[in-house]
């Protein structure tokens, strides 16, 4: 008898919390993290960046990383280029071919340029030719990385500009077919301040000093860098701009802000920033990812090469699979819950707490998916 009351007790219960009668903010954020672990469970959720060597055994243990974390798709920012030398296929054209045939649907891979014949009076037109014959062998977009404005030079020595219109039928044509740019401009704050213990980003500086770019003879100011980008967006409004590591500028979320309404055609992947955006005030930054819900992209920045890297790393004990797993954890706990100063994913990037932000469903599955879902439309 008594243990027949018990049950009747134990599926009122139940029943309260399934009907939502006991509906408290708490029991609403129960549901929203239920659901969203549905969907890493139908391995729903895309992560907009990733770097994967594209070899059988890094492929490999991306899926693995991936698979644990409730991930479908990774889009491979370092495909490579469509260059291809004495009739052997491109790195970009062998990279997908391999990740297609081993692990079919679970890898995007993005195209690199190749800044051979920079020089050379034809080479938008050549530049525009790689663009086409990567929308050709399937790219699902083009990567820029941060070469562009901090470290590729032209013959004179020269740093190449972002905004140099030399690239501005690349962007164009990118456009044209409907393949979104992710594009790395600029990087953290931190790293055009003194080269010193003091820095925020010390540990991450001394294990790194080609990240350092503080010295003005050398590398142009942040801001500049930040303004060509906004210029060479303003100049192609029918090109996708994916703005990585959220536009670079995480530490003025107001310059975000203005910039996503300034560009429809602006999105920003979260890779790397959560550590960055999550210090700051958590009701702030929820506002913005409401606001914004459209254009914000899940993102990590885990890499698979002879090292494990987790949004970044140094010189430390490389990251082991539970590390992988917590580092995934940390972004779910952050966007899913309004849980107050815990450790953030990313420990190298400086020593502080972060705040979750804990969003409703409806903006969660656009950021963890539906987002990507209309970028990659074509690819997936
Ligand atoms: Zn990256």
């Amino acid at each position: 008898m008594k243990s027949v009351l018990i049950r009747i007790l134990f599926s009122f219960l139940v029943c309260c919390v399934s009907m939502n009668c006991l509906a408290a903010p708490a029991e609403e954020s129960g549901e929203l993290r239920a659901e969203a672990a549905q969907w890493r469970q139908e391995k729903r959720l895309i992560d907009m960046h990733v770097h994967v060597n594209s070899t059988e055994v890094h492929l490999a243990r991306a899926v693995r990383i991936l698979d644990k974390a409730g991930i479908g798709t990774g889009v491979n920012l370092s495909g490579g280029t469509v260059t291809s030398k004495r009739n052997v296929p491109s790195e970009f054209a062998r990279g997908k071919a391999l990740a297609d045939r081993l692990f079919p649907g679970r890898f995007l891979y993005y195209m690199n340029l190749d800044y051979a014949g920079w020089e050379d009076e034809g080479f938008s037109e050549q530049a525009v030719r790689q663009v086409e014959e990567g929308f050709r062998l399937g790219a699902a977009g083009l990567k820029e990385f941060k070469r562009l404005g901090l470290s590729l030079k032209d013959k004179d020595g020269k740093l190449l500009k972002i905004d140099d219109p030399k690239l501005d039928p690349v962007w164009n044509r990118c456009g044209e077919l409907g393949l979104p740019v992710s594009i790395h401009v600029a990087d953290p704050k931190a790293f055009w301040e003194p080269y010193q213990a003091s820095n925020e980003r010390w540990t991450e500086l001394k294990d790194h000093p080609n990240w350092w770019f503080g010295d003005p003879e050398k590398y142009p100011s942040r801001e500049s860098l930040l303004e060509a980008l906004d210029r060479v967006i303003s100049r192609h409004p029918k090109t996708t701009f994916v703005c990585v590591h959220f536009a670079n500028n995480s530490e003025d979320l107001d310059w975000v802000d203005r910039s996503l309404d300034r560009h429809p055609n602006m999105m920003a992947d979260l890779a790397a920033r959560i550590p960055e955006i999550g210090r700051q005030d958590p009701e702030r930054v929820r506002q913005l990812f409401v606001k914004h819900q459209d254009r914000i992209l899940f993102a990590t920045d885990f890499q698979v090469y002879e090292r494990l890297t987790l949004g970044s790393g140094g010189k430390g004990r490389p990251p082991t699979a539970e590390d992988a797993a917590a580092f995934f954890e940390k972004h779910w706990r952050w966007l899913e819950t309004e849980d107050r100063d815990f450790e953030h994913m990313t420990p190298i990037q400086g020593d502080w707490k972060i705040s979750g932000i804990g969003l409703p469903t409806s903006v969660l599955r656009k950021i963890y998916f539906e987002n990507a879902r209309r970028l990659l439309e074509r690819s997936l």
